[in-house]
């Protein structure tokens, strides 16, 4: 059975009976709007199974906001974001809106999002369905069984961080900078994340690093060193440099239970783990802050060369769909539901082109989606 995403056993305390949730729907560029509305069809059918009401509100973000309004992160579309129980995300950017200045690309919304909502710990499972060991490009004895919770800082370090930007010399040279910055109560805050979430785990917490190299990584050792000895001491901790441990995600990955990681290790990190479960096409994220309010999204982008041809995998987006209602709302029933149907899914053969092997029954994006609303209603 698909594991429980287990933390805290779901944010919200609304168990009244017919709970009505308002849910921003943010489905963007490229294939964002194909795995989105799968994933909302997946939701309308959990409305009909459960004593539980989604009210849907849609929003331009991105490149299509950018097209409407020319700016990736439209007011209108933040304050939606910002009066909604959570925000469900798909994809932004493409090569149409490349050649944009930084400030204006689309992928400046999901910085904003993050910022604005106060978004500072990302989580991301990397769970290897039995039915799909075989589509990893790693040996079944390496990945059968992994079952690994990325925590990544999301708000701080060298992706915020200033001075920042490319300067012309007199000479016309240029010099590009950013800049790696973290105070205390960040590296206090998301490691009380990755302990709290490790106890309800295997209670271990591995925490990734450059110390040898880098100050500011130097004092992220030193401050999850001292939470962890204040207040989580029934914990497992280790460090480990980053460099071996993008190593060691490829050579034995079940070592780890939770890795806690800064904000550009853990974009990179998390990567390497969604490829140990076979897709990236598979792999659901949780962006949260301290209420219950959350962004969840699938950690691929907007895919632009599957782009409009029914070819992307909604699963991702499906997954995150379910993690909104066990963390934001606490609904894990209804989750756990959306899990299995997937699983069920899978363990009958079915599956898009990201995913296929011989012997499988290839579908495309709406038929999965269908496929796993089927299984719902059994
Ligand atoms: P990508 O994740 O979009 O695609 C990488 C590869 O994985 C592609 O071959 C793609 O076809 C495949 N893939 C991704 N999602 C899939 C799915 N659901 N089903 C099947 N196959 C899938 O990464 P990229 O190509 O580096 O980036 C494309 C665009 O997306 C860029 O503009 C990038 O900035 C943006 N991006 C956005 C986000 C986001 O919105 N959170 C994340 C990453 C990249």
């Amino acid at each position: 059975m698909f594991p429980p995403l287990e933390i805290r056993g779901g944010r919200g305390s609304y168990q009244t009976i017919m709970q009505t949730y308002k849910i921003a729907v943010l489905a963007g560029d490229g294939i964002g709007p194909e795995v989105m509305t799968e994933a909302v069809k997946v939701l309308k059918n959990v409305e009909k199974l459960e004593s539980i009401r989604f009210e849907f509100e849609e929003a331009l973000v991105g490149g299509a906001a950018y097209e409407a309004h020319k700016k990736p992160l439209p007011e209108s579309t933040l304050k939606l974001a910002q009066d909604a129980d959570s925000v469900l995300l798909g994809a932004v950017g493409g090569p149409k809106w490349e050649p944009l200045d930084y400030s204006v690309r689309p992928e400046r919304a999901l910085l904003g999002l993050r910022s604005e909502l106060g978004l500072f710990a990302n989580l991301r499972p990397a769970l290897v369905f039995p039915a799909l060991v075989d589509a990893s490009t790693l040996k079944r004895e390496v990945i059968e069984g992994i079952d690994l919770m990325v925590v990544r800082e999301l708000t701080g370090g060298i992706y915020f961080g200033k001075p920042r930007g490319v300067t012309t010399n007199a000479d016309g040279s240029q010099v590009g900078v950013n800049t790696l910055t973290y105070a205390t109560y960040e590296i206090e805050r998301i490691a009380r994340v990755a302990f709290e979430l490790a106890r309800k785990r295997r209670k271990k917490v591995t925490s990734i690093d450059k110390a040898n190299v880098l100050e500011t990584t130097e004092l992220w050792r030193q401050v999850v060193t001292r939470i962890h000895e204040a207040h989580y001491r029934d914990i497992e901790l280790s460090h480990m440099y980053v460099d071996n441990c993008a190593m060691q995600l490829i050579r034995n990955p079940k070592q780890f239970d939770v890795l806690l990681t800064d904000n550009l290790f853990g974009d990179i990190l998390s990567d390497a783990a969604a490829m140990l479960t076979g897709s990236i096409g598979m792999l659901a994220s949780a962006s949260l802050n301290e209420t219950a309010k959350g962004m969840y999204e699938p950690v691929h982008g907007s895919a632009p060369d599957i782009a409009g041809q029914g070819k992307a995998n909604p699963i991702a987006t499906i997954l995150s769909a379910a993690m909104m209602l066990d963390y934001s709302f606490g609904e894990r029933k209804s989750a756990m539901r959306i899990y299995k149907a997937v699983e069920e899914v899978l363990k009958k053969g079915i599956r898009t082109g990201d995913i296929f092997t011989a012997g499988n029954q290839l579908v495309s994006t709406s038929q999965m989606g269908d496929a796993v609303v089927k299984e719902l209603n059994v």
